[in-house]
């Protein structure tokens, strides 16, 4: 019984141990991190200037880490050249302060917004190409700007660089028609650090951290709940760049000057090294190693030249030892959803538990002539087929019969050879999945496609990515819509737990949990995208027999709701108490259509099919 949908390959992460726990909970507590933020806000007033200005390397580094925590952690994609966006970060502000004479204030955002500028143009080639070739395309990037940095003399001063940046360090640095000394100046990095850091922790807890994670670990899955790949990619580019760009800003008018040397290849690995040995999702991770990193040159002082090798061995070592870096040793793994919201959701239900709102009127989708061919084999052949509203179609037949194909056409994975696609009298033929979603037609995968370091809520709020709706701005600000859209999608989530019977693991990380579980979950997910027409693909195939009488169970009730249900099954038994009329598939072509009783008697059927079964299951 192999699943035919394309692959999208999944990664895995371990447990948590209760110390981490308590080390993360003491960590990330708002008192300790309030004392955190005016302890080095107090920091100048102390400490020796040397001090601070390595301590401020380390927040520039950080703000830059968390640029890829964005990309690369959230998104999965690589970037080898991340320096390219600090460094139009830098000279933008460069350009603007010293040579037009403007404001840091204007030269922040307007240098953050060329960042993600550049970074969102980059990211249509980049979305064509993956792995080796994204990390050649983004190399690539990062050596055209270092390139033009060096060549364009008149506009960056080439390789003998930019001087003169206003900076604290030469007390030439102003804003608002106050002088910031060095420790002024730190105080603001201080304070922008912690935005950011709130920024990505806000935007990784909601629907875009989801999709995020979602379009990294499988693309299908992200399809199935209408979330549109390409635009999540952008989003993550854009993000990311502007991140960089803010960070390229403070490097600028901390260090005074700058030259292409500041932003070759060496610095994109330098920050690649310390996103990766924090932790590539881990904020706090970040941050430590940020500080680590920051320290290290000073104590390497005695091998200078060697600096770089040890880099990569201190990578190479974090790596093998410490898959999940330095957060994944000392904090417990990210969440994605709001704790607070969590908590303010309870375990309340939805009004009335209706988890399924099937919205103006159930409808039904019909298939006509619908012919799939993969080279020069025929999948499907000329396939008609009704999927009623308020009906159970059952489709089956032999492996390789082409059902799961049918469900992937259906759903708008594969654009059919030929043939049309109508729900209700709306032709959707060829809609790529994520529209074929947000149209209500939805399906779960013979091998269930969930993110595995998520928990099982988690992995349900998924499908509440289109019914969250709320914007990236409301989301990275936390502000009160985002909050409320939340809350009232994890009640419902509750509804939806609670109808599975999923509460007892609704926060176990789901790579822990055993197969009919997750197929549990995976329906828990698609029920939570409001769907009308819903397709599953041997939903009980893995499931215990108590596993299976309360799916039997959520069907009928899903049935009963005037959804239209189309239901791939081997278990002739567990078909025969659920489905209105059965279709069944032999080579591509239907071979008979009818009722169950109908189909057990039909010599056909029995022939390609029945036999099959009976000695294959006896
Ligand atoms: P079923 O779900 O009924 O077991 P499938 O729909 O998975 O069958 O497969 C039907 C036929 O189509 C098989 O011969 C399978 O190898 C082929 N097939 C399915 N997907 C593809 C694909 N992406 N590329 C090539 N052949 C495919
Ligand atoms: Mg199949």
């Amino acid at each position: 019984m192999m699943d035919t949908t394309p692959q999208d390959g999944m990664r895995h992460c371990g447990a948590v141990s209760p110390l981490r726990g308590r080390l993360t909970r003491a960590v990330m507590h708002p008192a300790t991190l309030l004392v955190l933020v005016a302890v080095l806000l107090g920091a100048p007033a102390v400490s020796s200037t040397a001090t601070i200005q390595i301590l401020a390397f380390a927040l520039v580094s950080t703000i830059f880490a968390q640029s890829l925590l964005v990309l690369t952690g959230l998104a999965g994609q690589i970037s080898l050249g991340h320096a390219a966006f600090f460094g139009m970060g830098a000279y933008g502000s460069a350009l603007l302060t010293k040579t037009l004479g403007l404001s840091l204030l204007l030269s922040i955002p307007a240098a953050t917004v060329a960042g993600a500028l550049a970074a969102y143009l980059l990211s249509f080639p980049a979305g064509r190409v993956r792995e080796v070739y994204l990390a050649m395309m983004t190399l690539g990037f990062g050596q055209i700007f270092f390139e033009v940095a060096r060549e364009w003399t008149s506009l960056t001063g080439g390789v003998s660089g930019f001087s003169g940046i206003p900076s604290a360090s030469l007390r030439t640095l102003s804003v608002l028609g106050m002088n910031l000394d060095e420790g002024d100046f730190f105080r603001v990095l201080v304070v922008v650090a912690a935005g950011v850091l709130i920024f990505v922790r806000n935007l990784s807890q909601s629907r875009f951290g989801r999709a995020l994670c979602a379009i990294h670990h499988s693309e299908y899955a992200a399809g199935s709940v209408g979330i549109a790949r390409g635009r999540a990619r952008q989003f993550a580019y854009a993000i990311s760049g502007g991140l960089a760009g803010l960070a390229g800003v403070f490097y600028a008018h901390l260090v005074g000057y700058i030259g292409p040397d500041s932003f070759g290849i060496s610095r994109s690995v330098e920050v690649l090294v310390i996103s990766i040995v924090g932790g590539l999702l881990s904020s706090a991770g970040q941050v430590v190693s940020a500080v680590f990193f920051a320290f290290l040159p000073e104590r390497l002082q005695a091998f200078a030249e060697y600096q770089y090798i040890v880099y990569g061995l201190i990578l190479a070592f974090s790596l093998i030892v410490l898959p999940k870096g330095l957060g994944g040793l000392l904090f417990s793994p990210p969440r994605f959803v709001r704790p607070r919201a969590l908590r303010d959701a309870g375990r309340r239900h939805a009004e009335g538990a209706r988890p399924l709102p099937v919205e103006e009127g159930a409808e039904s989708l019909s298939v006509r002539d619908v012919t799939m061919r993969f080279g020069g084999l025929t999948a499907l052949d000329s396939v008609s087929l009704e999927i009623r509203a308020g009906h159970i179609t059952g489709l089956v037949g032999p492996n390789g019969s082409g059902k799961s194909t049918l469900v992937n056409v259906i759903s708008g994975i594969y654009k059919p050879t030929g043939g049309t696609i109508a729900l209700g009298s709306r032709d959707v033929t060829g809609l790529a999945d994520y529209q074929m979603a947000s149209h209500g037609v939805v399906r779960t995968f013979q091998d269930p496609r969930l993110i595995p370091h998520f928990t099982v809520r988690e992995n349900l709020m998924l499908g509440a990515h289109r019914s969250l709706g709320y914007g990236w701005i409301e989301a990275a600000l936390a502000l009160p819509g985002a909050r409320a859209a939340e809350v009232r999608e994890l009640e419902r989530c509750n509804a939806i737990l609670a109808l599975l019977e999923l509460e007892g693991i609704a926060d176990a990380v789901v790579e822990s949990l055993p197969y009919g579980h997750r197929r549990m979950a995976e329906l828990g997910r698609m029920l939570l995208a409001e769907p009308r027409i819903l397709m599953l693909d041997e939903p009980a195939a893995g499931l215990t027999d108590v596993e299976m009488v309360r799916l039997a169970t959520v069907i009928t009730r899903l049935k009963g709701m005037g959804l239209s249900l189309l239901l791939i099954e081997h278990h002739m038994d567990f078909l025969a108490s659920l489905v209105d009329d059965v279709v069944v598939l032999d080579s591509g072509r239907i071979i008979y259509r009818g009722d169950m009783k109908g189909m057990r008697e039909n010599a056909e059927v029995i022939g390609a099919y029945l036999g099959d079964e009976a000695a294959g299951h006896a």
